[in-house]
């Protein structure tokens, strides 16, 4: 028998209920069987509609902490096809929150139009910054900066990092780990599994590598397909969020640099960058098991998954990160070019 994290280890956080959970673990009603192996949906984009997706769960327990701080205002960063941003802007305005979004374009004079999640993020009231891709890459400082403006005019600013991913955040998936524990197939106990997730910002596969150690779930593994930067800078990512956790919250378990399978040759010419093979992974899913995916994380996820079945096989958990609103920029590409 497993043990769910929080039953073991330290008492989670607070969390505030934004979620709609558990999500459903489903099994794949084709595609598994294509593929040759046992495919079960781990459905976290039925986290919420206008949440949908992982950012949910990290939110949880972020702004639980910027109530408890008593903050007014959250200011966060991302690409601008951002759900996390698009997530935060919605949790913000359900908890009577003011959301500043600082969104990376490569000429901030000249923004892009409004569609998919940039056009939500502006619907749920969130003011958004347009940042040039040099200083998106200080973001840190410029959240600092932007926080430091706003405390200056009397408010309470309360800044959570690109995909929510620190270890606070990372919290909504060692707690999502005692979820699938309890829903877990009786014929999968005691048997390898292979948890298949999209890695864009480290912060879900830390938050899934502590938890299987938190569970004892020894014959579960994480394989995260990254979907920007390189294996080695999302191992050392996930090892300094399990650092930081392991500090804040002693008995969190410490994840080493390679402790978390990391595969980055599925990423295309760039993040959120859609790729063919990617686009064509979408159709096919859609139209073998009936489920959306996105172009910039759970597509190409998906596509390193179907590519490497037999050796992630027999027993593959996808963990279906959500980004639906990703898609809605995208025209008739998304339905041409075969499949
Ligand atoms: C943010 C996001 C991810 C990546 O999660 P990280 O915790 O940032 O690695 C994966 N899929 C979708 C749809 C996302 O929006």
């Amino acid at each position: 028998m497993l043990a769910s994290p929080g039953v073991t280890g330290p008492t989670p956080p607070r969390r505030v209920p934004l979620a709609r959970l558990p999500t459903p673990l489903e099994p794949s009603p084709r595609l598994g069987a294509e593929l040759g192996i046992e495919l079960l949906w781990k459905r976290d984009d039925l986290s919420g509609l206008e949440l949908t997706g992982n950012k949910a769960r990290k939110l949880e327990f972020l702004l639980a902490d910027a109530l408890d701080q008593g903050a007014d205002t959250i200011v966060t960063a991302g690409g601008v096809q951002s759900n996390h941003a698009r997530a935060t802007a919605f949790a913000a305005a359900r908890l009577g929150l003011r959301c500043v979004a600082l969104l990376r374009t490569p000429d901030p004079a000249h923004p892009p139009a409004l569609a998919g999640n940039s056009l939500l993020v502006r619907l749920a009231g969130a003011e958004i910054r347009w940042l040039g891709p040099s200083e998106y890459r200080q973001r840190d400082q410029v959240l600092a900066s932007v926080a430091a403006r706003l405390s200056a005019e009397g408010r309470h600013p309360y800044v959570i990092p690109v995909g929510g991913s620190n270890a606070l955040g990372s919290w909504g998936y060692v707690t999502a780990v005692g979820e699938l524990c309890q829903q877990l197939p009786p014929a999968w106990r005691g048997l390898p599994v292979t948890l298949v997730v999209a890695c864009g910002s480290g912060g879900t596969a830390a938050g899934l590598a502590v938890g299987l150690r938190l569970a004892g779930w020894r014959e579960a593994r994480v394989v995260a397909f990254a979907v920007c930067d390189d294996t080695a800078t999302f191992q050392r990512e996930i090892a300094a969020i399990s650092a930081e956790g392991a500090r804040r919250w002693p008995g969190l378990p410490v994840l080493a640099e390679g402790d978390v399978e990391v595969d980055d040759r599925f990423i295309g010419p760039g993040y959120a960058v859609p790729t063919e093979a990617g686009l064509a992974m979408i159709r096919r899913v859609a139209r073998t098991d009936g489920l959306i995916l996105d172009p910039a994380y759970t597509g190409k996820a998906f596509l390193g998954l179907a590519t490497r079945a037999r050796e992630l096989g027999p027993r593959v958990i996808f963990i279906h990160t959500g980004g639906v609103f990703g898609l809605l920029p995208l025209g008739p590409e998304l339905v041409e070019g075969g499949a």
